[in-house]
């Protein structure tokens, strides 16, 4: 059955569309952090979390509120007033720290990125934008023409001029051998230098922790440096918190909060797991830079009534369970469990991340050059027994993403765990 759908998805769908695995898995359904295959397989979803579903699979409480919206009402998100995202748009914007925010709902985080784009240029009357390399913000021509990540980035031409930064890599490029203090002020160097070469920018976009580049991170603290630069020259900061917003990194609610020392970003921008796999994006940002377009703009789709009721089912699920607490909690423990199975296999170059947002870098055993075929190798092997894991990286993708529900326990992290373990070691040892 998967078998022949396979050959119809390939005669009828772009061959740029990536599909996991040698023999593609076709999901049928989930509940938990669990999810079952076409021929009945049972998988542990160490991946779904980042992709669609924040919370859990099938959630009685967000199926009941988009099942009880769809039959009453679907219509004009935006022309007629909207209850449930003006429920939607007060809580996310208290929750996102921006002053006198303003919020406006997308059905993507590529949408979400090209009205904060439109927003920061169209404020500061530039159409030049920082991005930061190996960095990943969307698939529209102007998101993809920022995007930092060779991998994912299908043309050269773009309707903005973009400058790349260093930084939102710590373990690879040219500061790689520097400690934290040195690498952010090498990295605060290079932007000043850049700044020196160019009319003023718009805007900085950056994943606080990259997202598609392999979940890196840079020390806690680099935004709010780049932040005293950016003030300097009015360039403003968007942060895309598509994948490292709503807790998922378990010590902060948002990634901008570990480099928090110079306030919230000027912009946010966010999507994925917020309406646990319907879509939903959007922007928020201070009233005087949201109210900057002087026409109407509109979504037909971005807040729509049903989006918004599993929006709001989501949210509500997330806060009341603690859900932020959750990943803090269990992903430090499997960050260990993890840390300490790596140190005993050479080809693990290091397990990194925050909450249950963690990477598993894989290296030529002896060497720092990435391995994607292990990768690869290892995403099989994870398969066969049963766990579902993500890849990343920058121009290979020699990176393990670990990114479950938020709702995870410590059982089903110790089972992942095992599995990941052994998968490891079968495979490179
Ligand atoms: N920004 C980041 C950080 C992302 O990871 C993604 C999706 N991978 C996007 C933007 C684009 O989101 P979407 O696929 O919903 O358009």
């Amino acid at each position: 059955m998967t078998k022949d759908l396979l050959g119809r998805h390939r005669a009828v769908l772009p061959d740029w569309l990536a599909l996991y695995y040698e023999d593609p898995l076709e999901i049928t359904h989930g509940e938990g952090r669990y999810v079952w295959d076409a021929e009945g397989n049972r998988y542990l979803d160490f991946f779904g979390g980042i992709l669609t579903t924040m919370t859990a699979h099938a959630l009685p409480e967000i199926t009941k509120a988009v099942s009880e919206q769809a039959g009453r009402i679907i219509h004009s998100s935006t022309l007629y007033l909207n209850r449930p995202m003006v429920e939607l748009a007060e809580r996310v914007a208290q929750l996102s720290g921006i002053p006198d925010a303003r919020v406006f709902f997308t059905t993507s985080g590529t949408e979400a990125n090209d009205t904060a784009l439109l927003l920061a240029t169209t404020y500061r009357r530039s159409n030049t934008i920082l991005a930061m390399r190996n960095s990943y913000h969307g698939r529209s021509f102007s998101a993809v023409g920022i995007t930092g990540n060779r991998g994912w980035s299908p043309t050269s031409l773009s309707p903005l001029q973009t400058l790349y930064v260093h930084g939102g890599v710590r373990t690879r490029g040219p500061y790689a051998s520097l400690g934290d203090d040195d690498f952010i002020a090498a990295c605060v160097d290079d932007l000043r230098d850049l700044l020196g070469h160019t009319r003023p920018p718009a805007a900085l976009i950056a994943e606080p922790i990259q997202g598609v580049g392999g979940f890196t991170s840079p020390p806690d603290g680099l935004y709010a440096a780049f932040r005293e630069v950016l003030d300097e020259h009015g360039i403003l900061w968007i942060a895309d918190e598509v994948q490292t917003g709503w807790g998922r990194t378990g010590d902060h609610f948002w990634g901008w909060q570990a480099h928090g020392q110079s306030g919230p970003p000027d912009i946010l921008t966010f999507a994925k797991g917020i309406g646990n796999g319907m879509s939903i994006g959007g922007v928020v940002a201070r009233a005087e830079i949201m109210n900057c377009l002087d026409s109407n703009s509109i979504s037909t789709f971005g807040g729509t009534q049903i989006t918004m009721a599993a929006g709001l089912a989501n949210l509500t699920y997330l806060l009341e369970h603690d859900l932020q607490g959750n990943a803090r909690r269990v992903g430090g423990l499997l960050i260990e469990r993890l840390r300490s199975v790596a140190a005993q296999i050479p080809g693990v170059r290091e397990v990194r991340g925050r909450g249950l947002m963690l990477g598993v870098e894989l290296v030529k055993p002896g060497t720092d050059e990435a391995d994607p075929q292990a990768a690869s190798a290892v995403l099989e092997a994870a398969r066969a027994e049963g766990l579902l894991l993500g890849k990343g990286g920058g121009h290979n993708t020699s990176a393990l993403r670990i990114a479950p529900p938020l709702s995870l326990t410590v059982a089903e992290a110790e089972e992942g765990a095992a599995i990941l373990e052994h998968a490891l070691r079968s495979t490179l040892q």
